[in-house]
């Protein structure tokens, strides 16, 4: 795929797409035109109506209390496995479901600058997103650390060089997103990873805006800490909890701080001191959000149905498509593609530039055109990739046109 050659039409696209067809597995929205935000929060499906039904009526409703023991108590870590196997390429014993992103990064943040005793630095990115950012002024003020921040392109995102620049010997971790939230940079994980290792501090990858569209190797990239959420691309829900992954030779050497009951090394002894569990069970605190975790079966096995790869490949023609009918279309308006334009640093979400776009949004959301905006001007274009058509981006980029044309110039 070269950026350049003619541009084809979403009905040709859409002819052609391979997945096409699984669009139509989604619950139609009676409202929505065009919806350009799963990656924020994606669609749901429609055979997940009747899942959470029977989860009411079965598991809950007939089997009662019974069903910890049956599945529940289980559940974090054979869903963990299962999105670990999917989506990350993590090996069984390593992805626990638990807590939401930010409490689960607070717990394996801590864990891990504690286990680097006498290393007084975390290293963050200016353009991370927010709530890993606040995290760790928090840790750091917690812990008596210092926060090394690296200046990244905001159209770009962290390079092994930068990171090359900021860690040293007094480094104790580095927490990076594997794709930037604003520009859709992807960051070469296994390059990062390596410079990170070299001077024998920990990372942890945050993977909100990639799993399930774009496929990670957590395991052959030996990567140490990595979480994620299950609400955008893995079409979890509102809400639905979160999933963190531990290289297994790191598991018994962390410590969390979150010190509960469902951590413990023997759950229903009710022992007078706690003790961790050993493996991934330690990285849990409290009852798990059980109901939380049902819709996200659904897309899972549709993931595995299609394969990650075939998925991807959709992601990119989408992204593709966003910014060459952008720059066809939209930069006569003088908007701008604020991302990566080879395939191998692009996510699945394009961002457009333009100062009026915090204008534009509000315009778009009452024509039921979903995009999102992103401070200072960017539109986000969320492309998840089972759910969404070429005809539809079209329609919301064909939007976009149009209000850029009544704009005063
Ligand atoms: C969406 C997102 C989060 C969300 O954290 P929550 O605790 O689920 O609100 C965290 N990090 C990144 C990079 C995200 O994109």
């Amino acid at each position: 795929m070269t950026i350049g050659t003619t541009l084809p039409s979403a009905r040709e696209l859409d002819a052609t797409d391979p997945l096409a067809g699984f669009t139509a597995r989604f619950i139609g929205s009676n409202e929505v035109v065009a919806y350009l935000d799963g990656n924020s929060l994606g669609r749901p499906l429609a055979v997940t109506v009747d899942r959470v039904s029977e989860f009411i009526t079965g598991a809950w409703g007939s089997r009662l209390i019974r069903s910890w023991d049956e599945q529940w108590m289980q559940l974090p870590f054979t869903l963990g496995d299962r999105i670990g196997r999917v989506t990350l390429g993590a090996a069984a014993g390593q992805t626990v479901v638990g807590d939401s992103t930010t409490v689960l990064l607070y717990k394996l943040i801590r864990a891990a600058v504690d286990a680097r005793p006498g290393r007084t630095e975390i290293v963050i990115d200016t353009d991370n997103f927010p709530t890993d950012r606040y995290l760790l002024e928090g840790i750091a003020a917690e812990r008596g650390l210092t926060l090394r921040w690296i200046e990244a392109d905001p159209q770009g995102g962290v390079t092994a060089q930068l990171v090359r620049d900021a860690v040293n010997e007094h480094t104790a971790l580095v927490v990076l997103s594997h794709i930037a939230y604003r520009s859709g940079y992807i960051a070469d994980v296994p390059a990062i990873t390596d410079v990170i290792h070299r001077c024998g501090a920990l990372v942890l990858w945050d993977l909100c805006h990639s799993a399930g569209s774009v496929p990670t190797f957590l395991d052959e990239w030996d990567v140490d800490l990595a979480v994620g959420c299950s609400y955008k691309y893995l079409n979890g829900g509102p809400g639905a909890p979160a999933y963190a992954y531990v290289r297994s030779s790191l598991q018994d050497s962390l410590h969390q701080p979150i010190w509960g009951w469902m951590g413990a090394d023997n759950v229903f002894a009710m022992a007078d001191g706690f003790v961790p569990a050993s493996g991934m069970r330690r990285f849990l605190s409290g009852t798990p959000p059980v109901l939380g975790m049902v819709p996200m079966h659904d897309m899972l096995e549709l993931i595995e149905e299609v394969g990650i790869a075939a998925i991807r490949e959709k992601s990119l023609r989408l992204t593709d498509f966003v910014i060459r009918w952008a720059e066809a279309n939209l930069s006569e308006f003088g908007v701008t593609v604020g991302g990566p334009r080879a395939d191998a640093e692009r996510g699945s979400h394009v961002t457009l530039q333009h100062p009026q776009f915090e204008k534009v949004t509000p315009l778009l959301w009452e024509r039921d055109i979903i995009p999102d905006f992103r401070f200072p001007n960017g539109l986000r274009i969320g492309l998840s990739p089972l759910s969404t058509s070429f005809a539809e981006v079209e329609i919301g980029l064909e939007n976009v046109r149009d209000i850029m044309r009544t704009l005063p110039m």
